[in-house]
């Protein structure tokens, strides 16, 4: 199949060159330049309940967010962000609280100065911070607020709340026009303007470029990638991408991951943010784990070790190597916090639990430790490969156990501190 005659043909072969965006420094985590693709999530607690928004911001700090947003909506939320962040830092998780701020953000930042102190970065939207003459005052305001107190700003525009008088202007001169283009194109080309005209005022009143991160979230997957490849192509601003009301569970996953994917192959995107709809009373780490698997996978970052596990088939009648794999993925997924510090440079680990002798072997040599599962009618006997080599065969019912103990000691050999030496690459 041919590639779109508007996609570079590199990208067939391999990540482009990142595009290098304006460095922003968000508390302590750098964004852009050459940095890596950063993580970030929002929570979804009421922010004036203090414990409450504490214990998500923490779950999703530990599950590897590296920017956390939360909502600022009124006086109470505003008036208990100095108290989230004094209670985060007692517990030892500095990661960096950015504040969302639609309508009154410039009020609640003048009226709550510890809340303007407390945050690491102020997310606006350009068409939500006023209407008429107010608006471009209180824009101001909230630049002044960011530039008086050294916080970066992510200028968010998004195409559900998009500043309607640009809109109207840019439709109605297409409309002039004696080449009009589909309304769709206009309302692409209004968020671009948005988002640059909003940074170009933002500079005009003082707000440094290394301030400024621009988003321009829509919910369709082909708009999304054409206005950040325009955004891109118009600007040197640092961008945080996220396709915005992706949807729940599957829908989600797939839809943010397809467009994410693409813009991230070809250079475009410096912090990602994948917004899915929890079940109710879901997991909000979920969203955390979904960007990170997608860096991973894509081999922008490594987050945690992979546990590589073949689909299963006829040739897998029970679920033990189902259950292996799940195993193993959770016991590895809850342990990192503590394997980060203890183990530097574990997420480089590749794990094979494989369901049976066709390719189970091959894969699991081709991992640092992997193991091959007895398929349906072969000897009940799990062979288990340790950098290439066949290590040892188990047996019985305590394979599961005995494998993961066998993948413990090899972390311990392999990245447990004082043991460098014996790593394998250190052996060559
Ligand atoms: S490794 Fe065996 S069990 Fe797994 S998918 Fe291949 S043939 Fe089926």
């Amino acid at each position: 199949m041919n590639a779109p005659a508007d996609l570079p043909s590199e990208s067939l072969a391999g990540p482009l060159a990142r595009r290098r965006a304006v460095s922003v420094r968000v508390g302590k985590v750098r964004v852009g330049g050459d940095a890596p693709v950063v993580v970030q999530s929002m929570t979804n607690t009421d922010t004036a309940d203090i414990d409450a928004t504490v214990a998500q911001v923490a779950a999703l700090a530990r599950a590897g967010s590296e920017l956390v947003r939360i909502t600022v909506d009124r006086d109470e939320a505003a008036a208990a962000v100095p108290f989230i962040k004094e209670k985060l830092l007692a517990r030892r998780i500095n990661v960096p609280l950015i504040g969302d701020f639609h309508y009154i953000g410039h009020k609640l930042l003048t009226d709550h100065p510890a809340c303007a102190e407390a945050l690491d970065k102020y997310r606006i939207n350009p068409g939500n911070v006023g209407f008429g003459e107010k608006r471009d005052r209180q824009f101001a305001t909230l630049i002044e607020l960011a530039i008086r107190y050294d916080k970066p700003v992510r200028i968010g525009v998004n195409w559900g709340s998009l500043d309607q008088d640009l809109l109207t202007r840019l439709m109605d001169e297409n409309a002039a026009s004696a080449t009009p283009i589909s309304a769709a194109a206009v309302m692409r080309e209004a968020i671009c303007q948005s988002a640059i005209l909003s940074a170009k005022l933002a500079e005009s009143i003082g707000l440094p470029r290394d301030k400024i991160i621009l988003s321009a979230k829509v919910s369709n997957v082909q708009d999304l990638i054409a206005v950040y490849r325009d955004l891109a192509r118009r600007s040197d601003h640092c961008l945080h991408l996220g396709l915005t009301e992706a949807g729940m569970g599957t829908k989600g996953i797939v839809a943010s991951s397809a467009a994410m994917g693409i813009l991230l192959q070809e250079g475009i995107g410096d912090t990602i943010r994948v917004s899915l709809t929890p079940e109710p009373n879901g997991d909000r780490t979920r969203e955390v784990q979904v960007a990170q698997e997608l860096l991973q996978t894509m081999g922008f970052r490594a987050f945690l070790p992979i546990v590589a596990a073949c689909p299963g088939c006829g040739r897998t009648t029970s679920t033990v190597f189902q259950e292996l794999a799940s195993r193993i993925q959770e016991d590895i997924r809850t342990s990192m916090p503590v394997w980060r510090e203890r183990y530097p440079g574990v997420e480089a680990l590749k794990v094979a639990v494989m369901g049976c002798i066709v390719n189970g072997p091959g894969e699991s040599k081709h991992a640092d430790i992997g193991i091959s599962l007895p398929g349906t009618g072969e000897t009940p006997a799990a062979p288990v490969f340790i950098d290439g080599k066949k290590a040892v065969t188990l047996r019985g019912p305590q394979i599961a156990d005995d494998f993961r103990k066998l993948v413990d000691d090899y972390i311990e050999k392999r990245f447990g501190l004082g043991h460098k030496a014996e790593s394998p690459e250190a052996a060559e």
